[in-house]
């Protein structure tokens, strides 16, 4: 029997034990989200978070800017934000509009405001096996979920499939911290399914719907779907769920997998940047 790995209760849990240390503190801590142009799926992704954040008590202020805005304007912007000693968390919502060069925007957030964990700073101390002020919601999220089904990730063979900044390179070097071997295929690996026949664990972050099948696993794998995509009007993963179920030993469904936990973990950064800023 493949076991469902509910990352929709996992993430209530951590929500109402965040919305319960909130309760405690002083001042709600504020996260500010720029988002820049009208992408739609950017607009659900930022009114989800918006929702997320006012439902544990967090206050949360989206900045709306125009398309047409200049990478001046958000640099402006996120400096605003960064010497703004109520702004505790900043997240730039991505995709940026193809004239705004995202890496320069990034790199402006102040490290320790940095809730998304893409600065260098972050990302630079999480590949020196040190502590990061934030690690990546997503990543973070797979983690906190693959620690309860393998609590020994020690000498565990993962295989990634998706190699992106946000999800597979900090998800790898997480697992590499934790002495995994791990893999990071992309679209040009080569035979693809040969490696993931070989892992322990298997990710799969490529948007690609139903690419994994039932012959790509091991059995008894660990399975986890990061995959959005649109499937026949719904939304299905990058695992054919239905195909792998009784081989594998356990799957994130999508939805209710990976999705949850990511929101759980960006409200977790947030009430961890209000606690960094508050230490005296
Ligand atoms: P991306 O487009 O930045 O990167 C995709 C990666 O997958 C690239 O490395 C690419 O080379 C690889 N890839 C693409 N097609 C492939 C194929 N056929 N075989 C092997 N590798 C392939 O994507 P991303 O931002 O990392 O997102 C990946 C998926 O995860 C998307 O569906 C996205 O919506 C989803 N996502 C979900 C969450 C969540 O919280 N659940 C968070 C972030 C992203």
């Amino acid at each position: 029997m493949t076991q469902i790995i509910d990352g929709k209760s996992a993430a209530q849990q951590i929500r109402l034990e965040l919305k319960q240390q909130i309760a405690t503190l002083p001042k709600m801590p504020q996260l500010d989200i720029v988002l820049v142009g009208h992408d739609d799926a950017s607009e659900i992704y930022v009114r989800n978070k918006l929702k997320a954040a006012a439902e544990i008590g967090l206050k949360a202020n989206l900045h709306q800017l125009d398309e047409h805005s200049s990478e001046n304007d958000i640099l402006a912007l996120i400096e605003r934000l960064n010497n703004d000693s109520a702004v505790n968390g900043i997240i730039v919502q991505l995709p940026l509009p193809a004239h705004i060069n995202t890496h320069k925007i990034i790199n402006q957030i102040a490290p320790q405001k940095d809730v998304d964990g893409f600065h260098p700073y972050n990302t630079g101390m999480l590949q020196n096996n040190e502590i990061p002020y934030f690690i990546a919601a997503t990543p973070l999220g797979i983690m906190k979920l693959v620690q309860r089904f393998c609590p020994h990730l020690s000498g565990k063979n993962v295989v990634i499939i998706g190699a992106s900044l946000i999800v597979g390179r900090p998800l790898a070097t997480l697992l590499l911290n934790q002495e995994c071997t791990v893999t990071i295929t992309h679209i040009h690996t080569q035979n693809i399914k040969e490696l993931t026949q070989k892992a322990d664990i298997l990710v799969a972050a490529c948007g690609v719907a139903n690419l994994v099948k039932r012959d790509w696993i091991k059995n008894g794998a660990v399975l986890i779907d990061v995959g959005i995509n649109r499937c026949d009007g719904k939304i299905c993963g990058d695992i054919d769920f239905a195909d792998v179920q009784d081989k594998a030993g356990a799957i994130t469904p999508v939805p209710g997998g990976v999705g949850p936990m990511t929101i759980a973990m960006l409200l977790e950064n947030t009430v961890h940047a209000y606690l960094l800023q508050h230490q005296s």
